[in-house]
């Protein structure tokens, strides 16, 4: 693998040109189109826009699960990643990636601290990782529920355990698809502040998918998809609290329902 240079651990995701077109037969459907990001190492950035607008495509593309269309260049932490075989790709993902969906996609049949050490079986030398499972549990606020299984637990608590599988690996980058989508308001405000203090303490980056502004205000940098580009990116400081944003999101939501209606979006 190759040498991350300061550089790169600096531009920890660098996305130049993006196109990612879903093709069924003759019907062709760009998801993303000529896009452009970079995310600094240690930022923690939100992704906003409306359904079908090509967040989840965008952070699978991250996640390596999808190809971006030729000629896209994606790289991390300094690797081109996507041009690697399918083999290298779920190497780099488990060394450097955590993936946090919203129906937490945990193992009915393993219990809380079994679905944590998951990516651990996987990984060589992962010893002192495991050493920390129990620390991570109690961080986590399930040293209670250590031994229960997914369906004995709230939709906060599976989350918080999903949040722990993605940790335990210590990865550079955590990609979360509308984490707190299937939550209530103050379980949602949980795992967002769990992500904050697990950033702040490990000093991963982290891009989140949500429709939510207060819990986009969360983040460091808010971008805005609309038709597969982005049409807004700024900081959370421009805002003086959620309700600002959120009228900014809604304002360029407006404006993207109206400019497709017209047909002027090229
Ligand atoms: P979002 O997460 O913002 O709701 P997606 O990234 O899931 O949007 O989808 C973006 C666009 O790509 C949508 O028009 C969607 O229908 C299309 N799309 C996503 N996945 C596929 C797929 N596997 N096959 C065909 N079209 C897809
Ligand atoms: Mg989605």
């Amino acid at each position: 693998m190759v040498e991350a240079t300061q550089f790169d651990v600096e531009r920890l995701v660098h996305i130049d040109n993006l196109n990612k077109t879903f093709s069924q037969g003759n019907n062709h459907i760009p998801a993303l189109k000529k896009l452009a990001l970079t995310v600094d190492s240690g930022e923690f950035v939100a992704v906003m826009g409306a359904s079908g607008s090509g967040k989840s495509t965008l952070l699978h593309i991250l996640a390596g699960l999808l190809k971006p269309d030729n000629g896209s260049k994606v790289t991390i932490f300094g690797q081109n990643f996507t041009q690697l075989k399918e083999k290298a790709i779920t190497a780099f993902r488990l060394e450097n990636i955590g993936i946090i969906y919203q129906n937490y996609n945990l193992v009915r049949s393993l219990n809380v601290k079994e679905n944590i050490r998951l990516p651990l079986l996987l990984l060589k030398n992962s010893q002192k990782r495991e050493q920390k499972i129990n620390a991570l549990i109690e961080k986590l606020g399930l040293t209670h529920r250590t031994h229960h299984l997914p369906r004995q637990l709230s939709g906060g608590e599976q989350q918080r355990v999903a949040i722990g599988r993605a940790l335990i690996t210590e990865p550079k980058l955590i990609l979360a698809d509308e984490p707190t989508g299937n939550l209530d308001i103050s379980a949602g405000v949980h795992i967002c502040s769990i992500l904050k203090s697990s950033k702040k303490e490990m000093g991963h980056t982290i891009i989140m998918v949500t429709h939510e502004p207060h819990i986009a205000f969360q983040a460091d940098r808010i971008i805005m998809l609309a038709e597969g580009r982005i049409v807004s990116d700024v900081r959370k400081d421009q805002f003086e609290d959620s309700v600002e944003l959120s009228v900014h999101y809604q304002k360029i939501l407006q404006e993207n329902v109206n400019t497709s209606r017209q047909g002027t979006v090229q």
